[in-house]
């Protein structure tokens, strides 16, 4: 029987393991943590009942992933709550961006740009389980759907700068360029308009749903689905060498370009060694939870029933904080994420007391306390925030590091998006999840098709250590 380590219990290395499970492989998962899940992992943070998500907190991606799907997560115990607006972005002057499932609702919602709304994002939205089978994968492959990817060509290449021109009015702008910086990058480069796109065009197919009773219920839902074929888990146990990965045909690696190298570099060809030590980390969350007392006190009502809400003023400001930030400086108002799961799933509170998921972008490395920067925006736009809350959990770029040795300098991202990077990680090849070591492969966000709760890194990455497994046999 063969048999294969995976190192990390994230998404990605739990989908690795599943898959390989599931093709009569003998796996074990190997986490550092004491808590399997990686970046969707959630529980108590300080006060008792209060479910907070550590990290990823809304999942397009995981009810859209074909490879989830397959899996069914929902025969493991999980339940999906959509909120009932998935993302408000408000401006100062009162106005407000609105995300709803609907295509139709949200056009409607846009005034004179809702027919730019739908011309811009109608074709995606109907197509976008097509358009998601080739995107959601290396780049270097023959595509199942070109006329749809070729008709997303022409926009998706474009700078999110120009995406959001497109778009008349500030509300429509501002929430274009909201889920954009998504991308963690300047929003005036080449290709940052397509992460934009998608995002938005994920939302309207499936919504920005939360996991009933925290995220960490998509990875116990992995999890025992792994059970269920055989593979097993071990948490606490940390790989820093090759000397801690028992002896096994196959090894999957959850880890981040530099621990990959760090453990492999002297065995990795050069050619890869290089291109790995060529490899872009990411920018910088500042992650910001708060217990608050009662609802957010927001002006816009639509923000009070919105899963998700950007803050970052127009368009023009958020493009030029990103672009701040990438130049290694802190903004005084950063573009901040705040996530109201609670709306959508009412578990996670304590009666009145519920708990608030934020994050701002910061530079890479950043060593500051962007605490206030974040309850500053928030005030911004729901004055009287600060009277509400009971209590703070502040994680900085150090802590986050600590918290998931992946996330060197606070890149949640497993590396910058901007460029070529974007589409080709860890480096050019056609099969970008061989790291040139036989039996050795990284599964990680580092991989296509990047960041997100999907799995379809792992999935991807053990598809290929399955076909060199047979190719191997025969
Ligand atoms: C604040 C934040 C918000 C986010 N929001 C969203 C969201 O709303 N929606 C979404 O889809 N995605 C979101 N993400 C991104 C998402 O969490 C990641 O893209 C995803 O978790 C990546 O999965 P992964 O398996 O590649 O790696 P990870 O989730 O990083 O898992 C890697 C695992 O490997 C373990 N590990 C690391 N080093 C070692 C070692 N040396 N030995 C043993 N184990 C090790 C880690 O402890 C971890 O458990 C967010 C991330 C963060 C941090």
């Amino acid at each position: 029987m063969t048999t294969a380590v995976v190192v990390g219990s994230g998404p990605n290395g739990l989908a690795a393991a599943l898959h390989l499970a599931r093709n009569g492989v003998d796996v074990q998962v190997l986490e550092a943590a004491d808590t399997i899940g990686g970046g969707a992992r959630s529980g108590e943070l300080f006060v008792p009942g209060l479910i907070h998500d550590r990290c990823s907190a809304f999942h397009p991606m995981v009810v859209g992933s074909p490879f989830w799907t397959e899996v069914g997560l929902e025969d493991h115990g999980l339940r999906w709550r959509w909120p009932e607006i998935d993302c408000a972005h408000p401006l100062d002057n009162g106005d407000v961006g609105v995300l709803r499932r609907s295509l139709d609702e949200t056009a409607a919602g846009l005034g004179e740009d809702g027919r730019r709304w739908r011309l811009a994002l109608g074709d995606l939205v109907r197509g976008f389980d097509d358009l998601g089978h080739d995107l959601l994968r290396p780049i270097l492959n023959v595509p199942s759907h070109p006329l749809r990817l070729a008709a997303f060509g022409p926009r998706a290449v474009l700078p999110a700068s120009v995406m959001a021109r497109w778009f008349r009015t500030a509300p429509a702008r501002a929430l274009y360029g909201g889920v954009a910086a998504h991308a963690f990058t300047r929003l005036d480069r080449p290709l940052t308009a397509s992460l934009g796109l998608m995002i938005l065009a994920s939302g309207h197919r499936y919504g920005w749903p939360v996991a009933e009773g925290g995220s960490g219920a998509i990875t116990a839902a992995a999890a025992a689905a792994l059970g269920d074929a055989g593979g097993k888990i071990e948490t606490g146990v940390r790989v820093s060498s090759r000397a801690d990965i028992p002896p096994a045909d196959l090894v999957m690696l959850d880890l981040s370009v530099a621990q990959t190298l760090s453990i492999y570099g002297d065995v990795m060809p050069h050619r890869v060694s290089r291109a790995y030590r060529k490899y872009r980390t990411g920018a910088a969350a500042f992650k910001v939870d708060f217990a608050i007392e009662g609802d957010i006190p927001w002006r816009n009502p639509e923000s009070r029933v919105a899963g998700t809400v950007h803050l970052g003023g127009d368009y023009a400001e958020i493009a030029a904080t990103e672009k701040q930030r990438a130049a290694g400086v802190m903004a005084d108002r950063p573009f901040v994420l705040v996530g109201q799961q609670y709306l959508a799933d009412e578990t996670r509170s304590n009666g009145n007391i519920h708990p608030i998921w934020s994050y701002a972008h910061v530079p890479g490395g950043y060593s500051g306390d962007a605490t206030e920067a974040v309850i500053a925006q928030i005030e911004r736009f729901a004055p009287g925030f600060r009277d509400q809350v009971i209590a703070i959990h502040s994680t900085g770029t150090e802590q986050l590091h600590a918290h998931n040795a992946n996330y060197g300098g606070g890149d949640i991202i497993g590396g910058a998006n901007d460029g070529l990077q974007l589409v080709v990680r860890p480096r050019l090849a056609v099969d970008p999840y061989s790291i040139g070591v036989d039996g050795v492969y990284i599964c990680s966000q580092s991989t296509p098709p990047g960041a997100g709760v999907h799995g379809l890194c792992g999935f991807h990455a053990a598809t290929s250590a399955l076909r060199s497994q047979r190719a191997v046999r025969r």
